[in-house]
């Protein structure tokens, strides 16, 4: 019997090896996903739930309250689409070009600037196939897959056989974290885990530059010079090495010279990629979607058909100075995620949440249209954290509509 499997959108990897047993249109069963991903595939809901002032309403008033919140901003922000298919972000974006909206997401505080760059072809990267194929030397930097994407390990990065890595991890691997505490990756790397201080991580790039070349590596926190040159020696073998970024790096660092220095430095001894351990489902599609119409993958505002860019358009400076006067939050959780000193403001100005979990921000907000989960209960497409597109069905059938029909909804309202 043929099987029938399904992507789970639980996190970037997009596992496409899915099974689930499902019983009058709810998920029973998963199997093959993690434990994120058993959650997220059993996460179907009843009935959809529209609401304007916390009150209960139908879909067709929510969205023209929705409409008319965004028709009587002159200011409006659009935010969020990390955890939307392609298509709804498309449609997301057209929407803000024609309400002149700022429009943001979660990478202008996290991977964004290490995407722009990868997008603009500054940095070398490779896909996760690559990597399960042929990755000899694989750095954890700043980040914990083992538990943010639970798969990468196993699915790609370490554990698996490739077709060019057949003894795999136990003989053709090295795994080797560098973080600031002995995560769960870092475990799993035993000698190879490279305590840092916070904050030490450019100047540990410096210091293992300088192994590189030879030279005495000196840091001001004084690691073992010895240390730093056994790392600079593994690295300077890899034939295919790959250093997986995640956000504890690049909030450790003022900006990406040091990061682009040791690409350089690693590609004139060895061959070496990088790859952006973004998060949220299709926030790699999200920056790629941005760019192609754009030229930035976030912090925008379109103006009478011109873009704007900067930071002042990011979530956290226009929140901060108060610069937007209504909000469109889609999927995404501001009021969980960050620091209240910035999101009170949010609390002053209109929101609009459209999202399949109810959330802080749901709850803060003038307007909540509770959507379909994607890849669970809606099909579409996303972009893989290496940047393959993957497309994929609902796993059940639901009276939730998509995020992509109601902001298209929206938008035929204004
Ligand atoms: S690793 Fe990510 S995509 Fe794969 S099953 Fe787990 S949550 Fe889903």
């Amino acid at each position: 019997m043929e099987k029938n499997y399904h992507v789970c959108t639980g996190c970037s990897l997009l596992c496409d090896d899915i099974e689930v047993e499902a019983e009058k249109n709810k998920i029973n069963k998963v199997h093959t996903a993690c434990r994120i991903g058993v959650a997220h595939m059993k996460a179907g809901k009843e009935e959809a739930i529209f609401r304007v002032d916390n009150k209960p309403v139908d879909e067709a008033t929510a969205i023209s309250e929705a409409a008319a919140i965004l028709k009587n901003a002159k200011n409006p922000m659009i935010f969020g689409l990390g955890a939307s298919t392609n298509e709804a972000q498309k449609t997301a974006i057209e929407l803000a070009k024609k309400i002149n909206a700022t429009l943001d997401d979660t990478s202008s505080f996290c991977l964004g600037s290490l995407v722009e760059a990868l997008i603009s072809e500054k940095i070398k990267t490779c896909t996760l196939d690559d990597v399960r194929n042929k990755a000899d030397v694989i750095i954890f930097w700043g980040t914990d897959p083992s538990d943010s994407h639970p798969r990468h390990l196993s699915k790609y990065s370490y554990f698996p056989r490739g077709s060019e890595k057949q003894r795999g991890w136990e003989e053709e691997r090295t795994a080797i974290a560098i973080d600031v505490r002995k995560s769960h990756t870092a475990k799993i790397c035993g000698n190879y885990f490279f305590q840092i201080p916070p904050k030490g991580d450019a100047e540990f790039t410096d210091a293992l530059i300088a192994g590189l070349s030879g030279k005495l590596p000196k840091t001001s926190y004084n690691y073992p010079p010895k240390k730093i040159l056994e790392l600079a020696n593994i690295l300077k073998g890899a034939k295919f090495g790959v250093i997986f970024v995640g956000r504890g790096l690049i909030y450790s660092l003022e900006n990406l010279e040091p990061l682009f220095r040791l690409m350089k430095a690693l590609n004139e001894k060895a061959n070496f990629h990088l790859m952006p351990m973004v998060g949220n489902y299709n926030t790699m599609g999200f920056n790629e979607n941005l760019f192609a119409e754009t030229g930035y993958v976030n912090s925008v505002k379109f103006e009478n058909g011109t873009v704007l860019h900067g930071p002042d358009y990011s979530i956290v400076e226009a929140l901060k100075e108060r610069t937007v006067d209504a909000a469109l939050i889609v999927g995404s959780d501001p009021f969980s995620i960050l620091p209240r000193s910035i999101v009170k403001n949010l609390l002053e100005i209109p929101v609009i949440s459209i999202d399949p979990y109810e959330t802080l921000t749901s709850r803060n907000s003038k307007v909540y249209i509770n959507t379909a989960i994607s890849g669970v209960e809606a099909g579409g497409s996303a972009t893989r954290m290496d940047g393959k597109k993957v497309s994929f069905e609902p796993a059940i059938e639901t009276n939730h509509p998509s995020d992509e029909t109601i902001l298209k909804k929206i938008m035929e309202a204004l």
